[in-house]
């Protein structure tokens, strides 16, 4: 902020004042005369990370004379009287339970690791995703080994963490804790939700596989059916107007329609349209109020009204 004068003539000695002012100030601040007390205190508050109630990711030096800080200012946006210095991110070891397959909306066949619950950076962790198949056998999209080369299995030690907000990832597989009874995974090749055969596409540019095993249903897939209902009625499809891909959604989730052929058969479930309809307008009307604050008056229930 701006002040006309300094509060005092360092920073530790200002934020005292600021404190003396009313203001909450952290107590985990100190004043450093040396190298070795700055990394002393760096290893204090590591060893309090955990427990500090927020998450920080290290711990800033500073000059402390706020005259030398004018002096020395910034070069490329950077101060010269100030460096942080980071903690290395929270790793935790757990087992891998199962491994699981979802299905995305384009038909990708998604593999996540199901791990026994732990707490890593004060989350709890119990999903991480694997990827694709190839990062499961230990290779990266270059066909370069990851995790020296170490495939995931089941019942598998694996080491993961998580920096800042970050996903949480596998790093390494705790080999010497490696069953003697786990397998290598086998990825399926047949899409778990229609059972159509799941394929790695050839990029035609590349000529290279994708990494991506993708299920080859498309319409007869649940899993897609929102996706390939939605380009139905796109503008480079059948260009049906008043029908976006919003209002698919909201029939889709409504049980209305569940393949194309239902779109034109919607005029006999007027009703249940209307209904739809109006309770995402009374939905979105209630956020709106939520967002504003404002509330409105004489709401009528959803089925008094007429739209
Ligand atoms: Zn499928």
């Amino acid at each position: 902020g701006y002040t006309s004068e300094d509060p005092a003539p360092t920073q530790y000695d200002s934020v005292q004042r600021f404190a003396e002012w009313g203001f909450k100030i952290s107590p985990l601040m100190v004043r450093a005369k040396s190298v070795e007390e700055l990394v002393a205190h760096y290893h204090l508050i590591e060893a309090q990370r955990s427990s500090l109630g927020y998450d920080i990711d290290g711990v800033v030096y500073k000059i402390d004379q706020l005259e030398l800080q004018r002096r020395w200012g910034f070069v490329t946006g950077e101060p010269r009287w100030a460096i942080a210095h980071k903690f290395p991110a929270e790793q935790a070891m757990t087992t891998v339970l199962r491994i699981d397959i979802q299905v995305g909306r384009t038909g990708t066949l998604a593999p996540v690791a199901r791990l026994a619950p732990v707490t890593v950076g004060g989350v709890v962790v119990e999903n991480v995703t694997l990827h694709n198949e190839d990062y499961i056998k230990g290779l990266d999209s270059n066909g370069q080994p990851i995790r020296d080369g170490y495939d995931v299995r089941i019942g598998d030690t694996v080491v993961i963490q998580r920096a800042g907000d970050v996903i949480p990832q596998i790093v390494s597989v705790v080999i010497d804790k490696r069953p003697p009874d786990a397998v290598p995974y086998e990825f399926p090749h047949k899409c778990p939700i229609c059972g159509s055969p799941a394929t790695r596409e050839i990029n035609e540019k590349t000529g290279k596989e994708d990494s991506r095993r993708r299920c080859t249903g498309e319409l007869i897939c649940p899993a897609q059916a929102v996706e390939g209902l939605r380009h139905f009625v796109s503008r480079g499809a059948m260009d049906i107007e008043g029908l976006g891909a919003e209002n698919i959604d909201l029939f889709f989730n409504a049980g209305l329609i569940k393949t194309a052929a239902d779109i034109f058969t919607l005029r006999d479930h007027r009703p249940a349209v209307t209904k739809a309809l109006a309770e995402r307008r009374e939905e979105q009307a209630r956020q709106r109020e939520a967002a504003s604050g404002k509330t409105r008056k004489n709401v009528r229930s959803v089925e008094e009204r007429n739209y």
